[in-house]
């Protein structure tokens, strides 16, 4: 049986960095369709874009489905003479497994396909109790980049043919420190805005004909920003607004500038949907506005919704799971950045549990192979007790 290193070996050895897929999914569909399952590879593109391969297999017909989600495309290596062993060369040294992509999140997908291949194995080909249940990967080229010819349009595309998600696993790196320590259960949503105030531009010595609009985009900063948007809810921390950058553009010492601009994110709890959420802002800028300051927001789009998988069977056996391996009882967390788990949560309920995240995206990323190991147990886990 194929076991989960040599698995993660094959995908970094591919330099799979956004756009390019250099033979990743192949290596995925082989094995798949060794398996049994009917594989897809679907590719996305549209103007501006680079075309993106990406894949979908389903093995069984009917209800529970559970999907493996993931990417296969990495960040840069970037400086490659500074990896201690290539940063695609798959290298194991001293028990980890080198390369990018090893910990976000090739390691990860290798693990679910491992569990996968080896409980089929077990349960003569077949998913679920009876041979009742489907299994299926859902992988995309597009993550770390622009998220565009990925997740999003791969989903749209698996809905069109009729077929549905029950619970979705995705193998992002989820644990901070150690194997076991977290499992991201929902995510914050992201908005940012610019925020414009015009005046009237003119000579620093005739300040009667000009309108300086650097003081009102101050206070208009402190009167948007001071006061918290909330205080948390039961799964989230408390959202936050920043402001990022304060710019009017001006290179002269004697020029009173005629529009100052400053630009935001905010970071958003289940408290809050984009709409509502830019109606407080909103509200808050004409408070302080009032009649006098000339000022406007202009919204950013935003495809990052909050989303949250409430605490339940689902949660609770993939809690199991990883007590059952670790030792652990994990938190449900909702902390850090997006991912595409905000794509999913909208077919059905997701939890993202993959790899230790400490070295991703960094010089000499690497995963323990023995962390390889005990997640393949995790997950073989999970599919025990959800098909139990
Ligand atoms: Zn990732």
């Amino acid at each position: 049986m194929i076991d989960a290193l040599s698995i993660a070996q094959q995908l970094v050895r591919c330099p799979s960095v956004t756009p390019a897929d250099a033979g990743a999914l192949g290596v995925l569909e082989n094995l798949l369709k060794a398996a049994g399952f009917e594989v897809h590879r679907v590719t996305f593109g549209e103007p501006g874009t680079a075309d993106i391969d990406n894949l979908f297999a389903r093995i069984g017909s009917d209800a529970p489905h559970l999907t493996f989600a993931g990417h296969t495309d990495v960040v840069p290596p970037g400086d490659e003479s500074a990896w201690r062993h290539g940063a695609f060369s798959g290298e194991v040294r001293d028990g980890f497994l080198y390369g990018r992509g090893a910990v976000d999140m090739k390691g990860g997908i290798a693990c679910s396909l491992a569990a996968v291949l080896q409980y089929l194995a077990d349960h003569g080909g077949k998913p679920g109790k009876d041979g009742k249940g489907s299994i299926s990967f859902l992988i995309t080229g597009d993550e770390e980049d622009l998220s565009v010819n990925g997740t999003v349009k791969l989903l749209q595309w698996v809905a069109a043919r009729g077929e549905k998600f029950d619970h979705c696993v995705l193998g992002e790196p989820s644990n901070v420190e150690m194997l076991g320590d977290c499992i991201k259960v929902g995510r914050r949503g992201s908005q940012s805005g610019m925020l414009y105030v015009d005046g009237i531009q003119g000579h620093v010595a005739y300040p009667q004909r000009a309108a300086n609009p650097v003081p009102d985009i101050s206070r208009l900063i402190v009167a948007i920003s001071d006061e918290p948007l909330d205080h948390g809810s039961a799964q989230f921390q408390a959202s936050n607004l920043e402001f990022t950058s304060v710019d009017v553009g001006n290179t002269a010492s004697n020029v009173i500038p005629g529009q100052a601009r400053a630009k935001f994110n905010i970071r958003f709890n289940d408290h809050h949907t984009r709409a509502t959420l830019r109606e407080l802002v909103e509200a808050r800028l004409a408070k302080a506005a009032g009649n006098r300051i000339k000022a406007r927001i202009v919204w950013e789009p935003s495809n990052s919704d909050v989303f949250v998988t409430k605490p339940g069977p689902f949660t609770d056996l993939a809690v199991a799971a990883i007590e059952e391996v670790t030792g652990r009882k994990p938190e449900l967390s909702t902390s850090g950045g997006t991912s595409d788990a905000r794509f999913i949560a909208s077919y059905c309920p997701v939890i993202e549990f993959g790899l230790v995240g400490q070295t991703m995206h960094q010089i000499d990323e690497r995963a323990a192979v023995s962390d390889l190991e005990k997640l393949t147990r995790i997950y073989r886990g999970v599919l025990d007790r959800y098909f139990g």
